[in-house]
């Protein structure tokens, strides 16, 4: 039985040792696998041995796993059992939701590209609701849950990356960022583009963050920074946008003009949301560089803090 177990355990080769720690399974284990069944890795991910052919091999669900792919197909198995322990606890936060309603919000996850390693760390502690915050204890002890800095009732993580007015500055350098971005993408020839300015010709006081106009077109773009409070909480930011500017809208409609409005909606966390699709499509900016733009944003919103003052100079919206 022993013999046996330890010629099966070679199959492993040299990498799953290593694996071995995660997924709680040990030399002795497997020596003492006389049974499918019989082993600690079992009881983390659907693995047994099985007799083929008289041979004892190893089997991650219903397939039988080639010798050569052991180690992978086990870390993959591993990785699908830590999602499904993920999912099953009751509390998954609502940040979660709507980050991995798009698949470019995460874009960074394994390789870290467009994050620098602080940002990355923070992120994800953020998005997982693990960053130590007065109004946010696990403790049944509640303390003073007043912000550090402004002395607000509840120190959360939506108020210190959204509301806290000590922060204001950056608040403001976070969003002219994103929108210098969007400028850049629907700048050429036949457009003219107006950044914070009353329209011209229009009775209206509004400052759209970015008026595009093409011929008789008038599109007014505006960007906002929303935590990532659930999906509805970015729709709902996009709607308050577009019944903010629908009188402007109107009057531009009543003067001869093709006029809309569209928001662009990030989360602070590096969410992006749905709903900018339509308004890259209606602003006109090409797939290629939306495809770069959309992670360059996430990146931006998440690397806010070390931000020297927007990249340009003309652009001094606020949010
Ligand atoms: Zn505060």
């Amino acid at each position: 039985m022993g013999i046996c177990s330890l010629l099966v355990w070679s199959q492993f080769g040299t990498g799953v040792p290593r694996l071995a720690a995660r997924l709680e399974v040990t030399r002795s284990c497997v020596v003492a696998a006389d049974v499918p069944s019989g082993f600690a890795l079992a009881k983390t991910i659907p693995v047994a041995w099985r007799a083929v052919d008289g041979e004892l091999r190893l089997a991650v669900g219903d397939d039988v796993v080639p010798r050569r792919e052991a180690a992978a197909l086990l870390r993959e198995a591993g990785r699908q059992a830590a999602a499904e322990r993920l999912y099953r606890l009751p509390h998954q936060g609502k940040v979660m939701q709507t980050v991995g309603d798009q698949r470019v919000s995460n874009h960074y996850m394994y390789r870290g590209s467009f994050t620098r390693f602080a940002e990355w760390l923070f992120v994800h502690r953020a998005r997982l609701g693990l960053v130590p915050l007065n109004g946010v204890r696990r403790s049944p002890v509640r303390g003073d849950e007043r912000c550090r800095r402004c002395g607000y009732a509840r120190e959360t993580l939506s108020h210190v990356l959204c509301h806290c007015m000590p922060h204001s500055d950056a608040f403001q350098r976070r969003h002219n960022a994103i929108l210098s971005r969007l400028h850049k993408a629907v700048q050429r020839d036949g457009v003219v583009t107006q950044v914070n300015r009353r329209v011209p010709g229009c009775v209206s006081s509004l400052r759209p963050d970015l008026v595009v106009t093409r011929g008789d077109e008038v599109i007014l773009a505006d960007v906002t920074v929303a935590f990532e409070n659930g999906p509805h909480a970015l729709r709902a930011a996009s709607d308050a946008k577009v019944r903010k500017y629908t009188p402007l809208v109107h009057e531009l409609r009543g003067r001869g003009k093709t006029a809309s409005v569209v928001a662009l909606i990030v989360g602070p966390l590096g969410t992006w949301w749905r709903g900018n699709e339509a308004s890259l499509r209606r602003l006109r900016v090409s797939r290629n560089y939306a495809k770069l733009m959309r992670r360059l944003m996430a990146e931006t919103v998440c690397c806010w803090r070390r931000q020297d003052g927007g990249d340009d100079p003309d652009v001094t919206a606020s949010g």
